[in-house]
Order: structure tokens, then C-alpha cells, then sequence
């Protein structure tokens, strides 16, 4: 038996546990070369002004386009980025090829509007972010106003001593804060009114079921109002149809986004759209 499985045989494995550990690690691996290789693509999906539609900016999602596997999704691969602490170089180069993205749009003559890059909770420790980004924004020449950061509840939850710090410094700056799948972490409410944060984006959870189940829409509804006692604008994540539409609409929320009006797209087919300046209904 031994002798079958030849000199590598790591017998406390399971070979489902081994198979696991190997993927992870070829992942990692691949991870690694994918910046040098340049694999690593932007798509660009409108936030959408409620009702107007006119197009009020975009948030940049990274896409990671593998010679072999195909576009692999953020979700399958930010979460190792994290973990390897990969994920620093990679958020710089998203938040450099997104400023340089939209300077590039408002060089062709587009209506200028804010792109909105996440950030990971990795990053946002670093010491030196306010630095990097300000170096980006110098290289890129993109006025600091047309840039917004998105972070988790939780991340800026975590330590809001340093958080309120770092979020302080970026808003003078004159970025735009936001706050990201917002319901689904704890926020504290007096926490949340000292921090410095522009907008609030509702998580897409509770947005699916706002037609039909009375928890969700009052939820919603609550976060609404929330936002706008606390002077804050808010974004409905995932909306996919116009019930959902209807329903925010009739509760003042200020933008949205999501499949019903465009998918996430690659920055050269965004251009008619750009162009336009709204979504035509
Ligand atoms: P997120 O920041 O909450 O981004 C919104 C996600 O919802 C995106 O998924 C988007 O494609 C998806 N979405 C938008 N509208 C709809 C809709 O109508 N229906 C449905 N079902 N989904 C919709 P995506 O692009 O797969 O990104 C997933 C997550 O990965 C993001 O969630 C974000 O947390 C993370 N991510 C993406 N790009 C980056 C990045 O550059 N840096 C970091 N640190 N994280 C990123
Ligand atoms: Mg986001
Ligand atoms: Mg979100
Ligand atoms: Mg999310």
C-alpha cells in the first residue's frame, strides 16, 4: 500500500484533505504570478440616481481572467488574497488602473463621475494608505472628489479609534466614505454617527425579498430612514427588478444598483452608456 503511493505519501492526509490543501496551494500559486502577468481585469457597474437615473458613478469589481480556469469571480479568490496578504498589491493596482480608468473617461469628454473601489480589511490596516492613495491620485492626475472607498460594516467597526482616524484623513482629502453590505455586520449606531461616512449601502440580502416578506421591507425601510437622519446617502445593493425599484422609490432611497439596470461590464462596452449619462427607461 505504501509502496503505491510512492515517496510523497503524506499518510495523515485524507486524500479529500490533500486534494483541498494542493488546490488551495495552486491558487495561491497562480495568485501570485497573476499581477505580473497582468491577468487581473476591472468591470465597471453604474450606481444609478433614484428616479432620475442618471448615472451618479461606478463601483470598480475586480475579475480575475486565468489562462486556464476563465474569469474567476472576487469571491473565489479575495478571500486567499487576504489571507496571503496578496490582497495589498492587488487593491493598489485596482485603485490605480480605476483612477486612471476614470481620468481617461473625463479625458475623452464624459460627464465626470466617482468610482467607488473596495477596500479589504488587510488594506485598510496598512499604516501608509492614506500615503498610497494620494500618490495614486498625484500620479493619475483624478481630481480626489471623483474617488470613493467602500468598506465593510465590520471592518470599520473593528477598531473605530483607528478607523475614524484613517477615515478622517481620506475625507479631507475629499474622498467619498462608504459604507459596504451594510445590515449585515454590527453596527454601533453612535459609533456609526462619529465616523465620517458619505453613503450607506444596503447589502443585497435584504433588498431580494422587499416585495414579499414584511421583515426585509421594513428593515430596508428603517435603514433608509437611518441614513438620512444621520445626513447620509444610501444605495440599494442588487436590485434585479422593478418592484424592487418601485419599492425603494416610494421610500426615498437615494440610488441604486444592480442587474436591472446594467451588470458589471468591461470598461470599453461602459462607453454608450457613459455617453448617455442615465439609464434610458
Ligand atoms: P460588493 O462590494 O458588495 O459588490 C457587489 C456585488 O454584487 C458584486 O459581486 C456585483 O457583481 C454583485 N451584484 C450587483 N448587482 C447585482 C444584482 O442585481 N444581483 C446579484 N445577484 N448580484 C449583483 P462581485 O463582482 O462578484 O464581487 C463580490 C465581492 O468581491 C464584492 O462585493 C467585494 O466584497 C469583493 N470585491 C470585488 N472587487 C474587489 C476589489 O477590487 N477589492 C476587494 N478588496 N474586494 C473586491
Ligand atoms: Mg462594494
Ligand atoms: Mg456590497
Ligand atoms: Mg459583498
Amino acid at each position: 500500500q505504501a509502496k503505491m503511493l510512492g515517496r510523497n505519501n503524506f499518510q495523515y492526509y485524507t486524500p479529500a484533505m490533500n486534494s483541498m490543501a494542493l488546490k488551495r496551494l495552486e491558487l495561491e500559486n497562480n495568485l501570485r504570478r497573476a499581477l505580473a502577468r497582468n491577468e487581473f481585469v476591472i468591470y465597471y457597474q453604474p450606481l444609478v440616481e433614484i428616479p432620475s437615473g442618471k448615472i451618479n458613478g461606478m463601483e470598480a469589481l475586480i475579475r480575475w481572467q486565468h489562462p486556464q480556469w476563465g474569469l474567476v469571480s472576487p469571491d473565489d479568490f479575495i478571500p486567499v488574497a487576504e489571507d496571503t496578504g496578496l490582497i495589498v498589491s492587488i487593491g493598489e493596482w485596482v485603485l490605480r488602473t480605476a483612477c486612471a480608468q476614470n481620468k481617461a473617461w473625463q479625458d475623452a469628454g464624459y460627464p465626470p463621475m466617482r468610482i467607488n473601489v473596495n477596500l479589504s480589511a488587510r488594506q485598510f490596516q496598512q499604516a501608509n494608505l492614506v500615503q498610497t492613495i494620494a500618490g495614486i491620485l498625484e500620479d493619475t492626475q483624478l481630481n480626489p472628489r471623483w474617488l470613493g472607498l467602500e468598506i465593510t460594516e465590520s471592518v470599520a467597526m473593528k477598531d473605530v479609534e483607528f478607523t475614524g482616524k484613517m477615515l478622517f484623513e481620506l475625507r479631507k482629502m475629499g474622498i467619498t466614505i462608504a459604507i459596504d453590505d451594510f445590515g449585515t455586520g454590527y453596527s454601533s449606531l453612535s459609533y456609526l454617527k462619529r465616523l465620517p461616512i458619505d453613503m450607506i449601502k444596503i447589502d443585497r440580502s435584504f433588498i431580494r425579498d422587499i416585495s414579499q416578506d414584511p421583515d426585509d421591507a421594513s428593515i430596508v425601510s428603517t435603514i433608509i430612514g437611518l441614513a438620512q437622519n444621520l445626513k447620509m446617502r444610501v444605495t440599494a445593493e442588487g436590485v434585479e427588478t422593478t418592484e424592487q425599484l418601485q419599492f425603494l422609490q416610494n421610500h426615498h432611497c437615494h440610488e441604486m444598483q444592480g442587474y436591472l439596470f446594467s451588470q458589471p461590464l468591461p470598461a470599453q462596452e461602459l462607453s454608450s452608456l457613459l455617453a448617455r449619462g442615465r439609464i434610458s427607461n
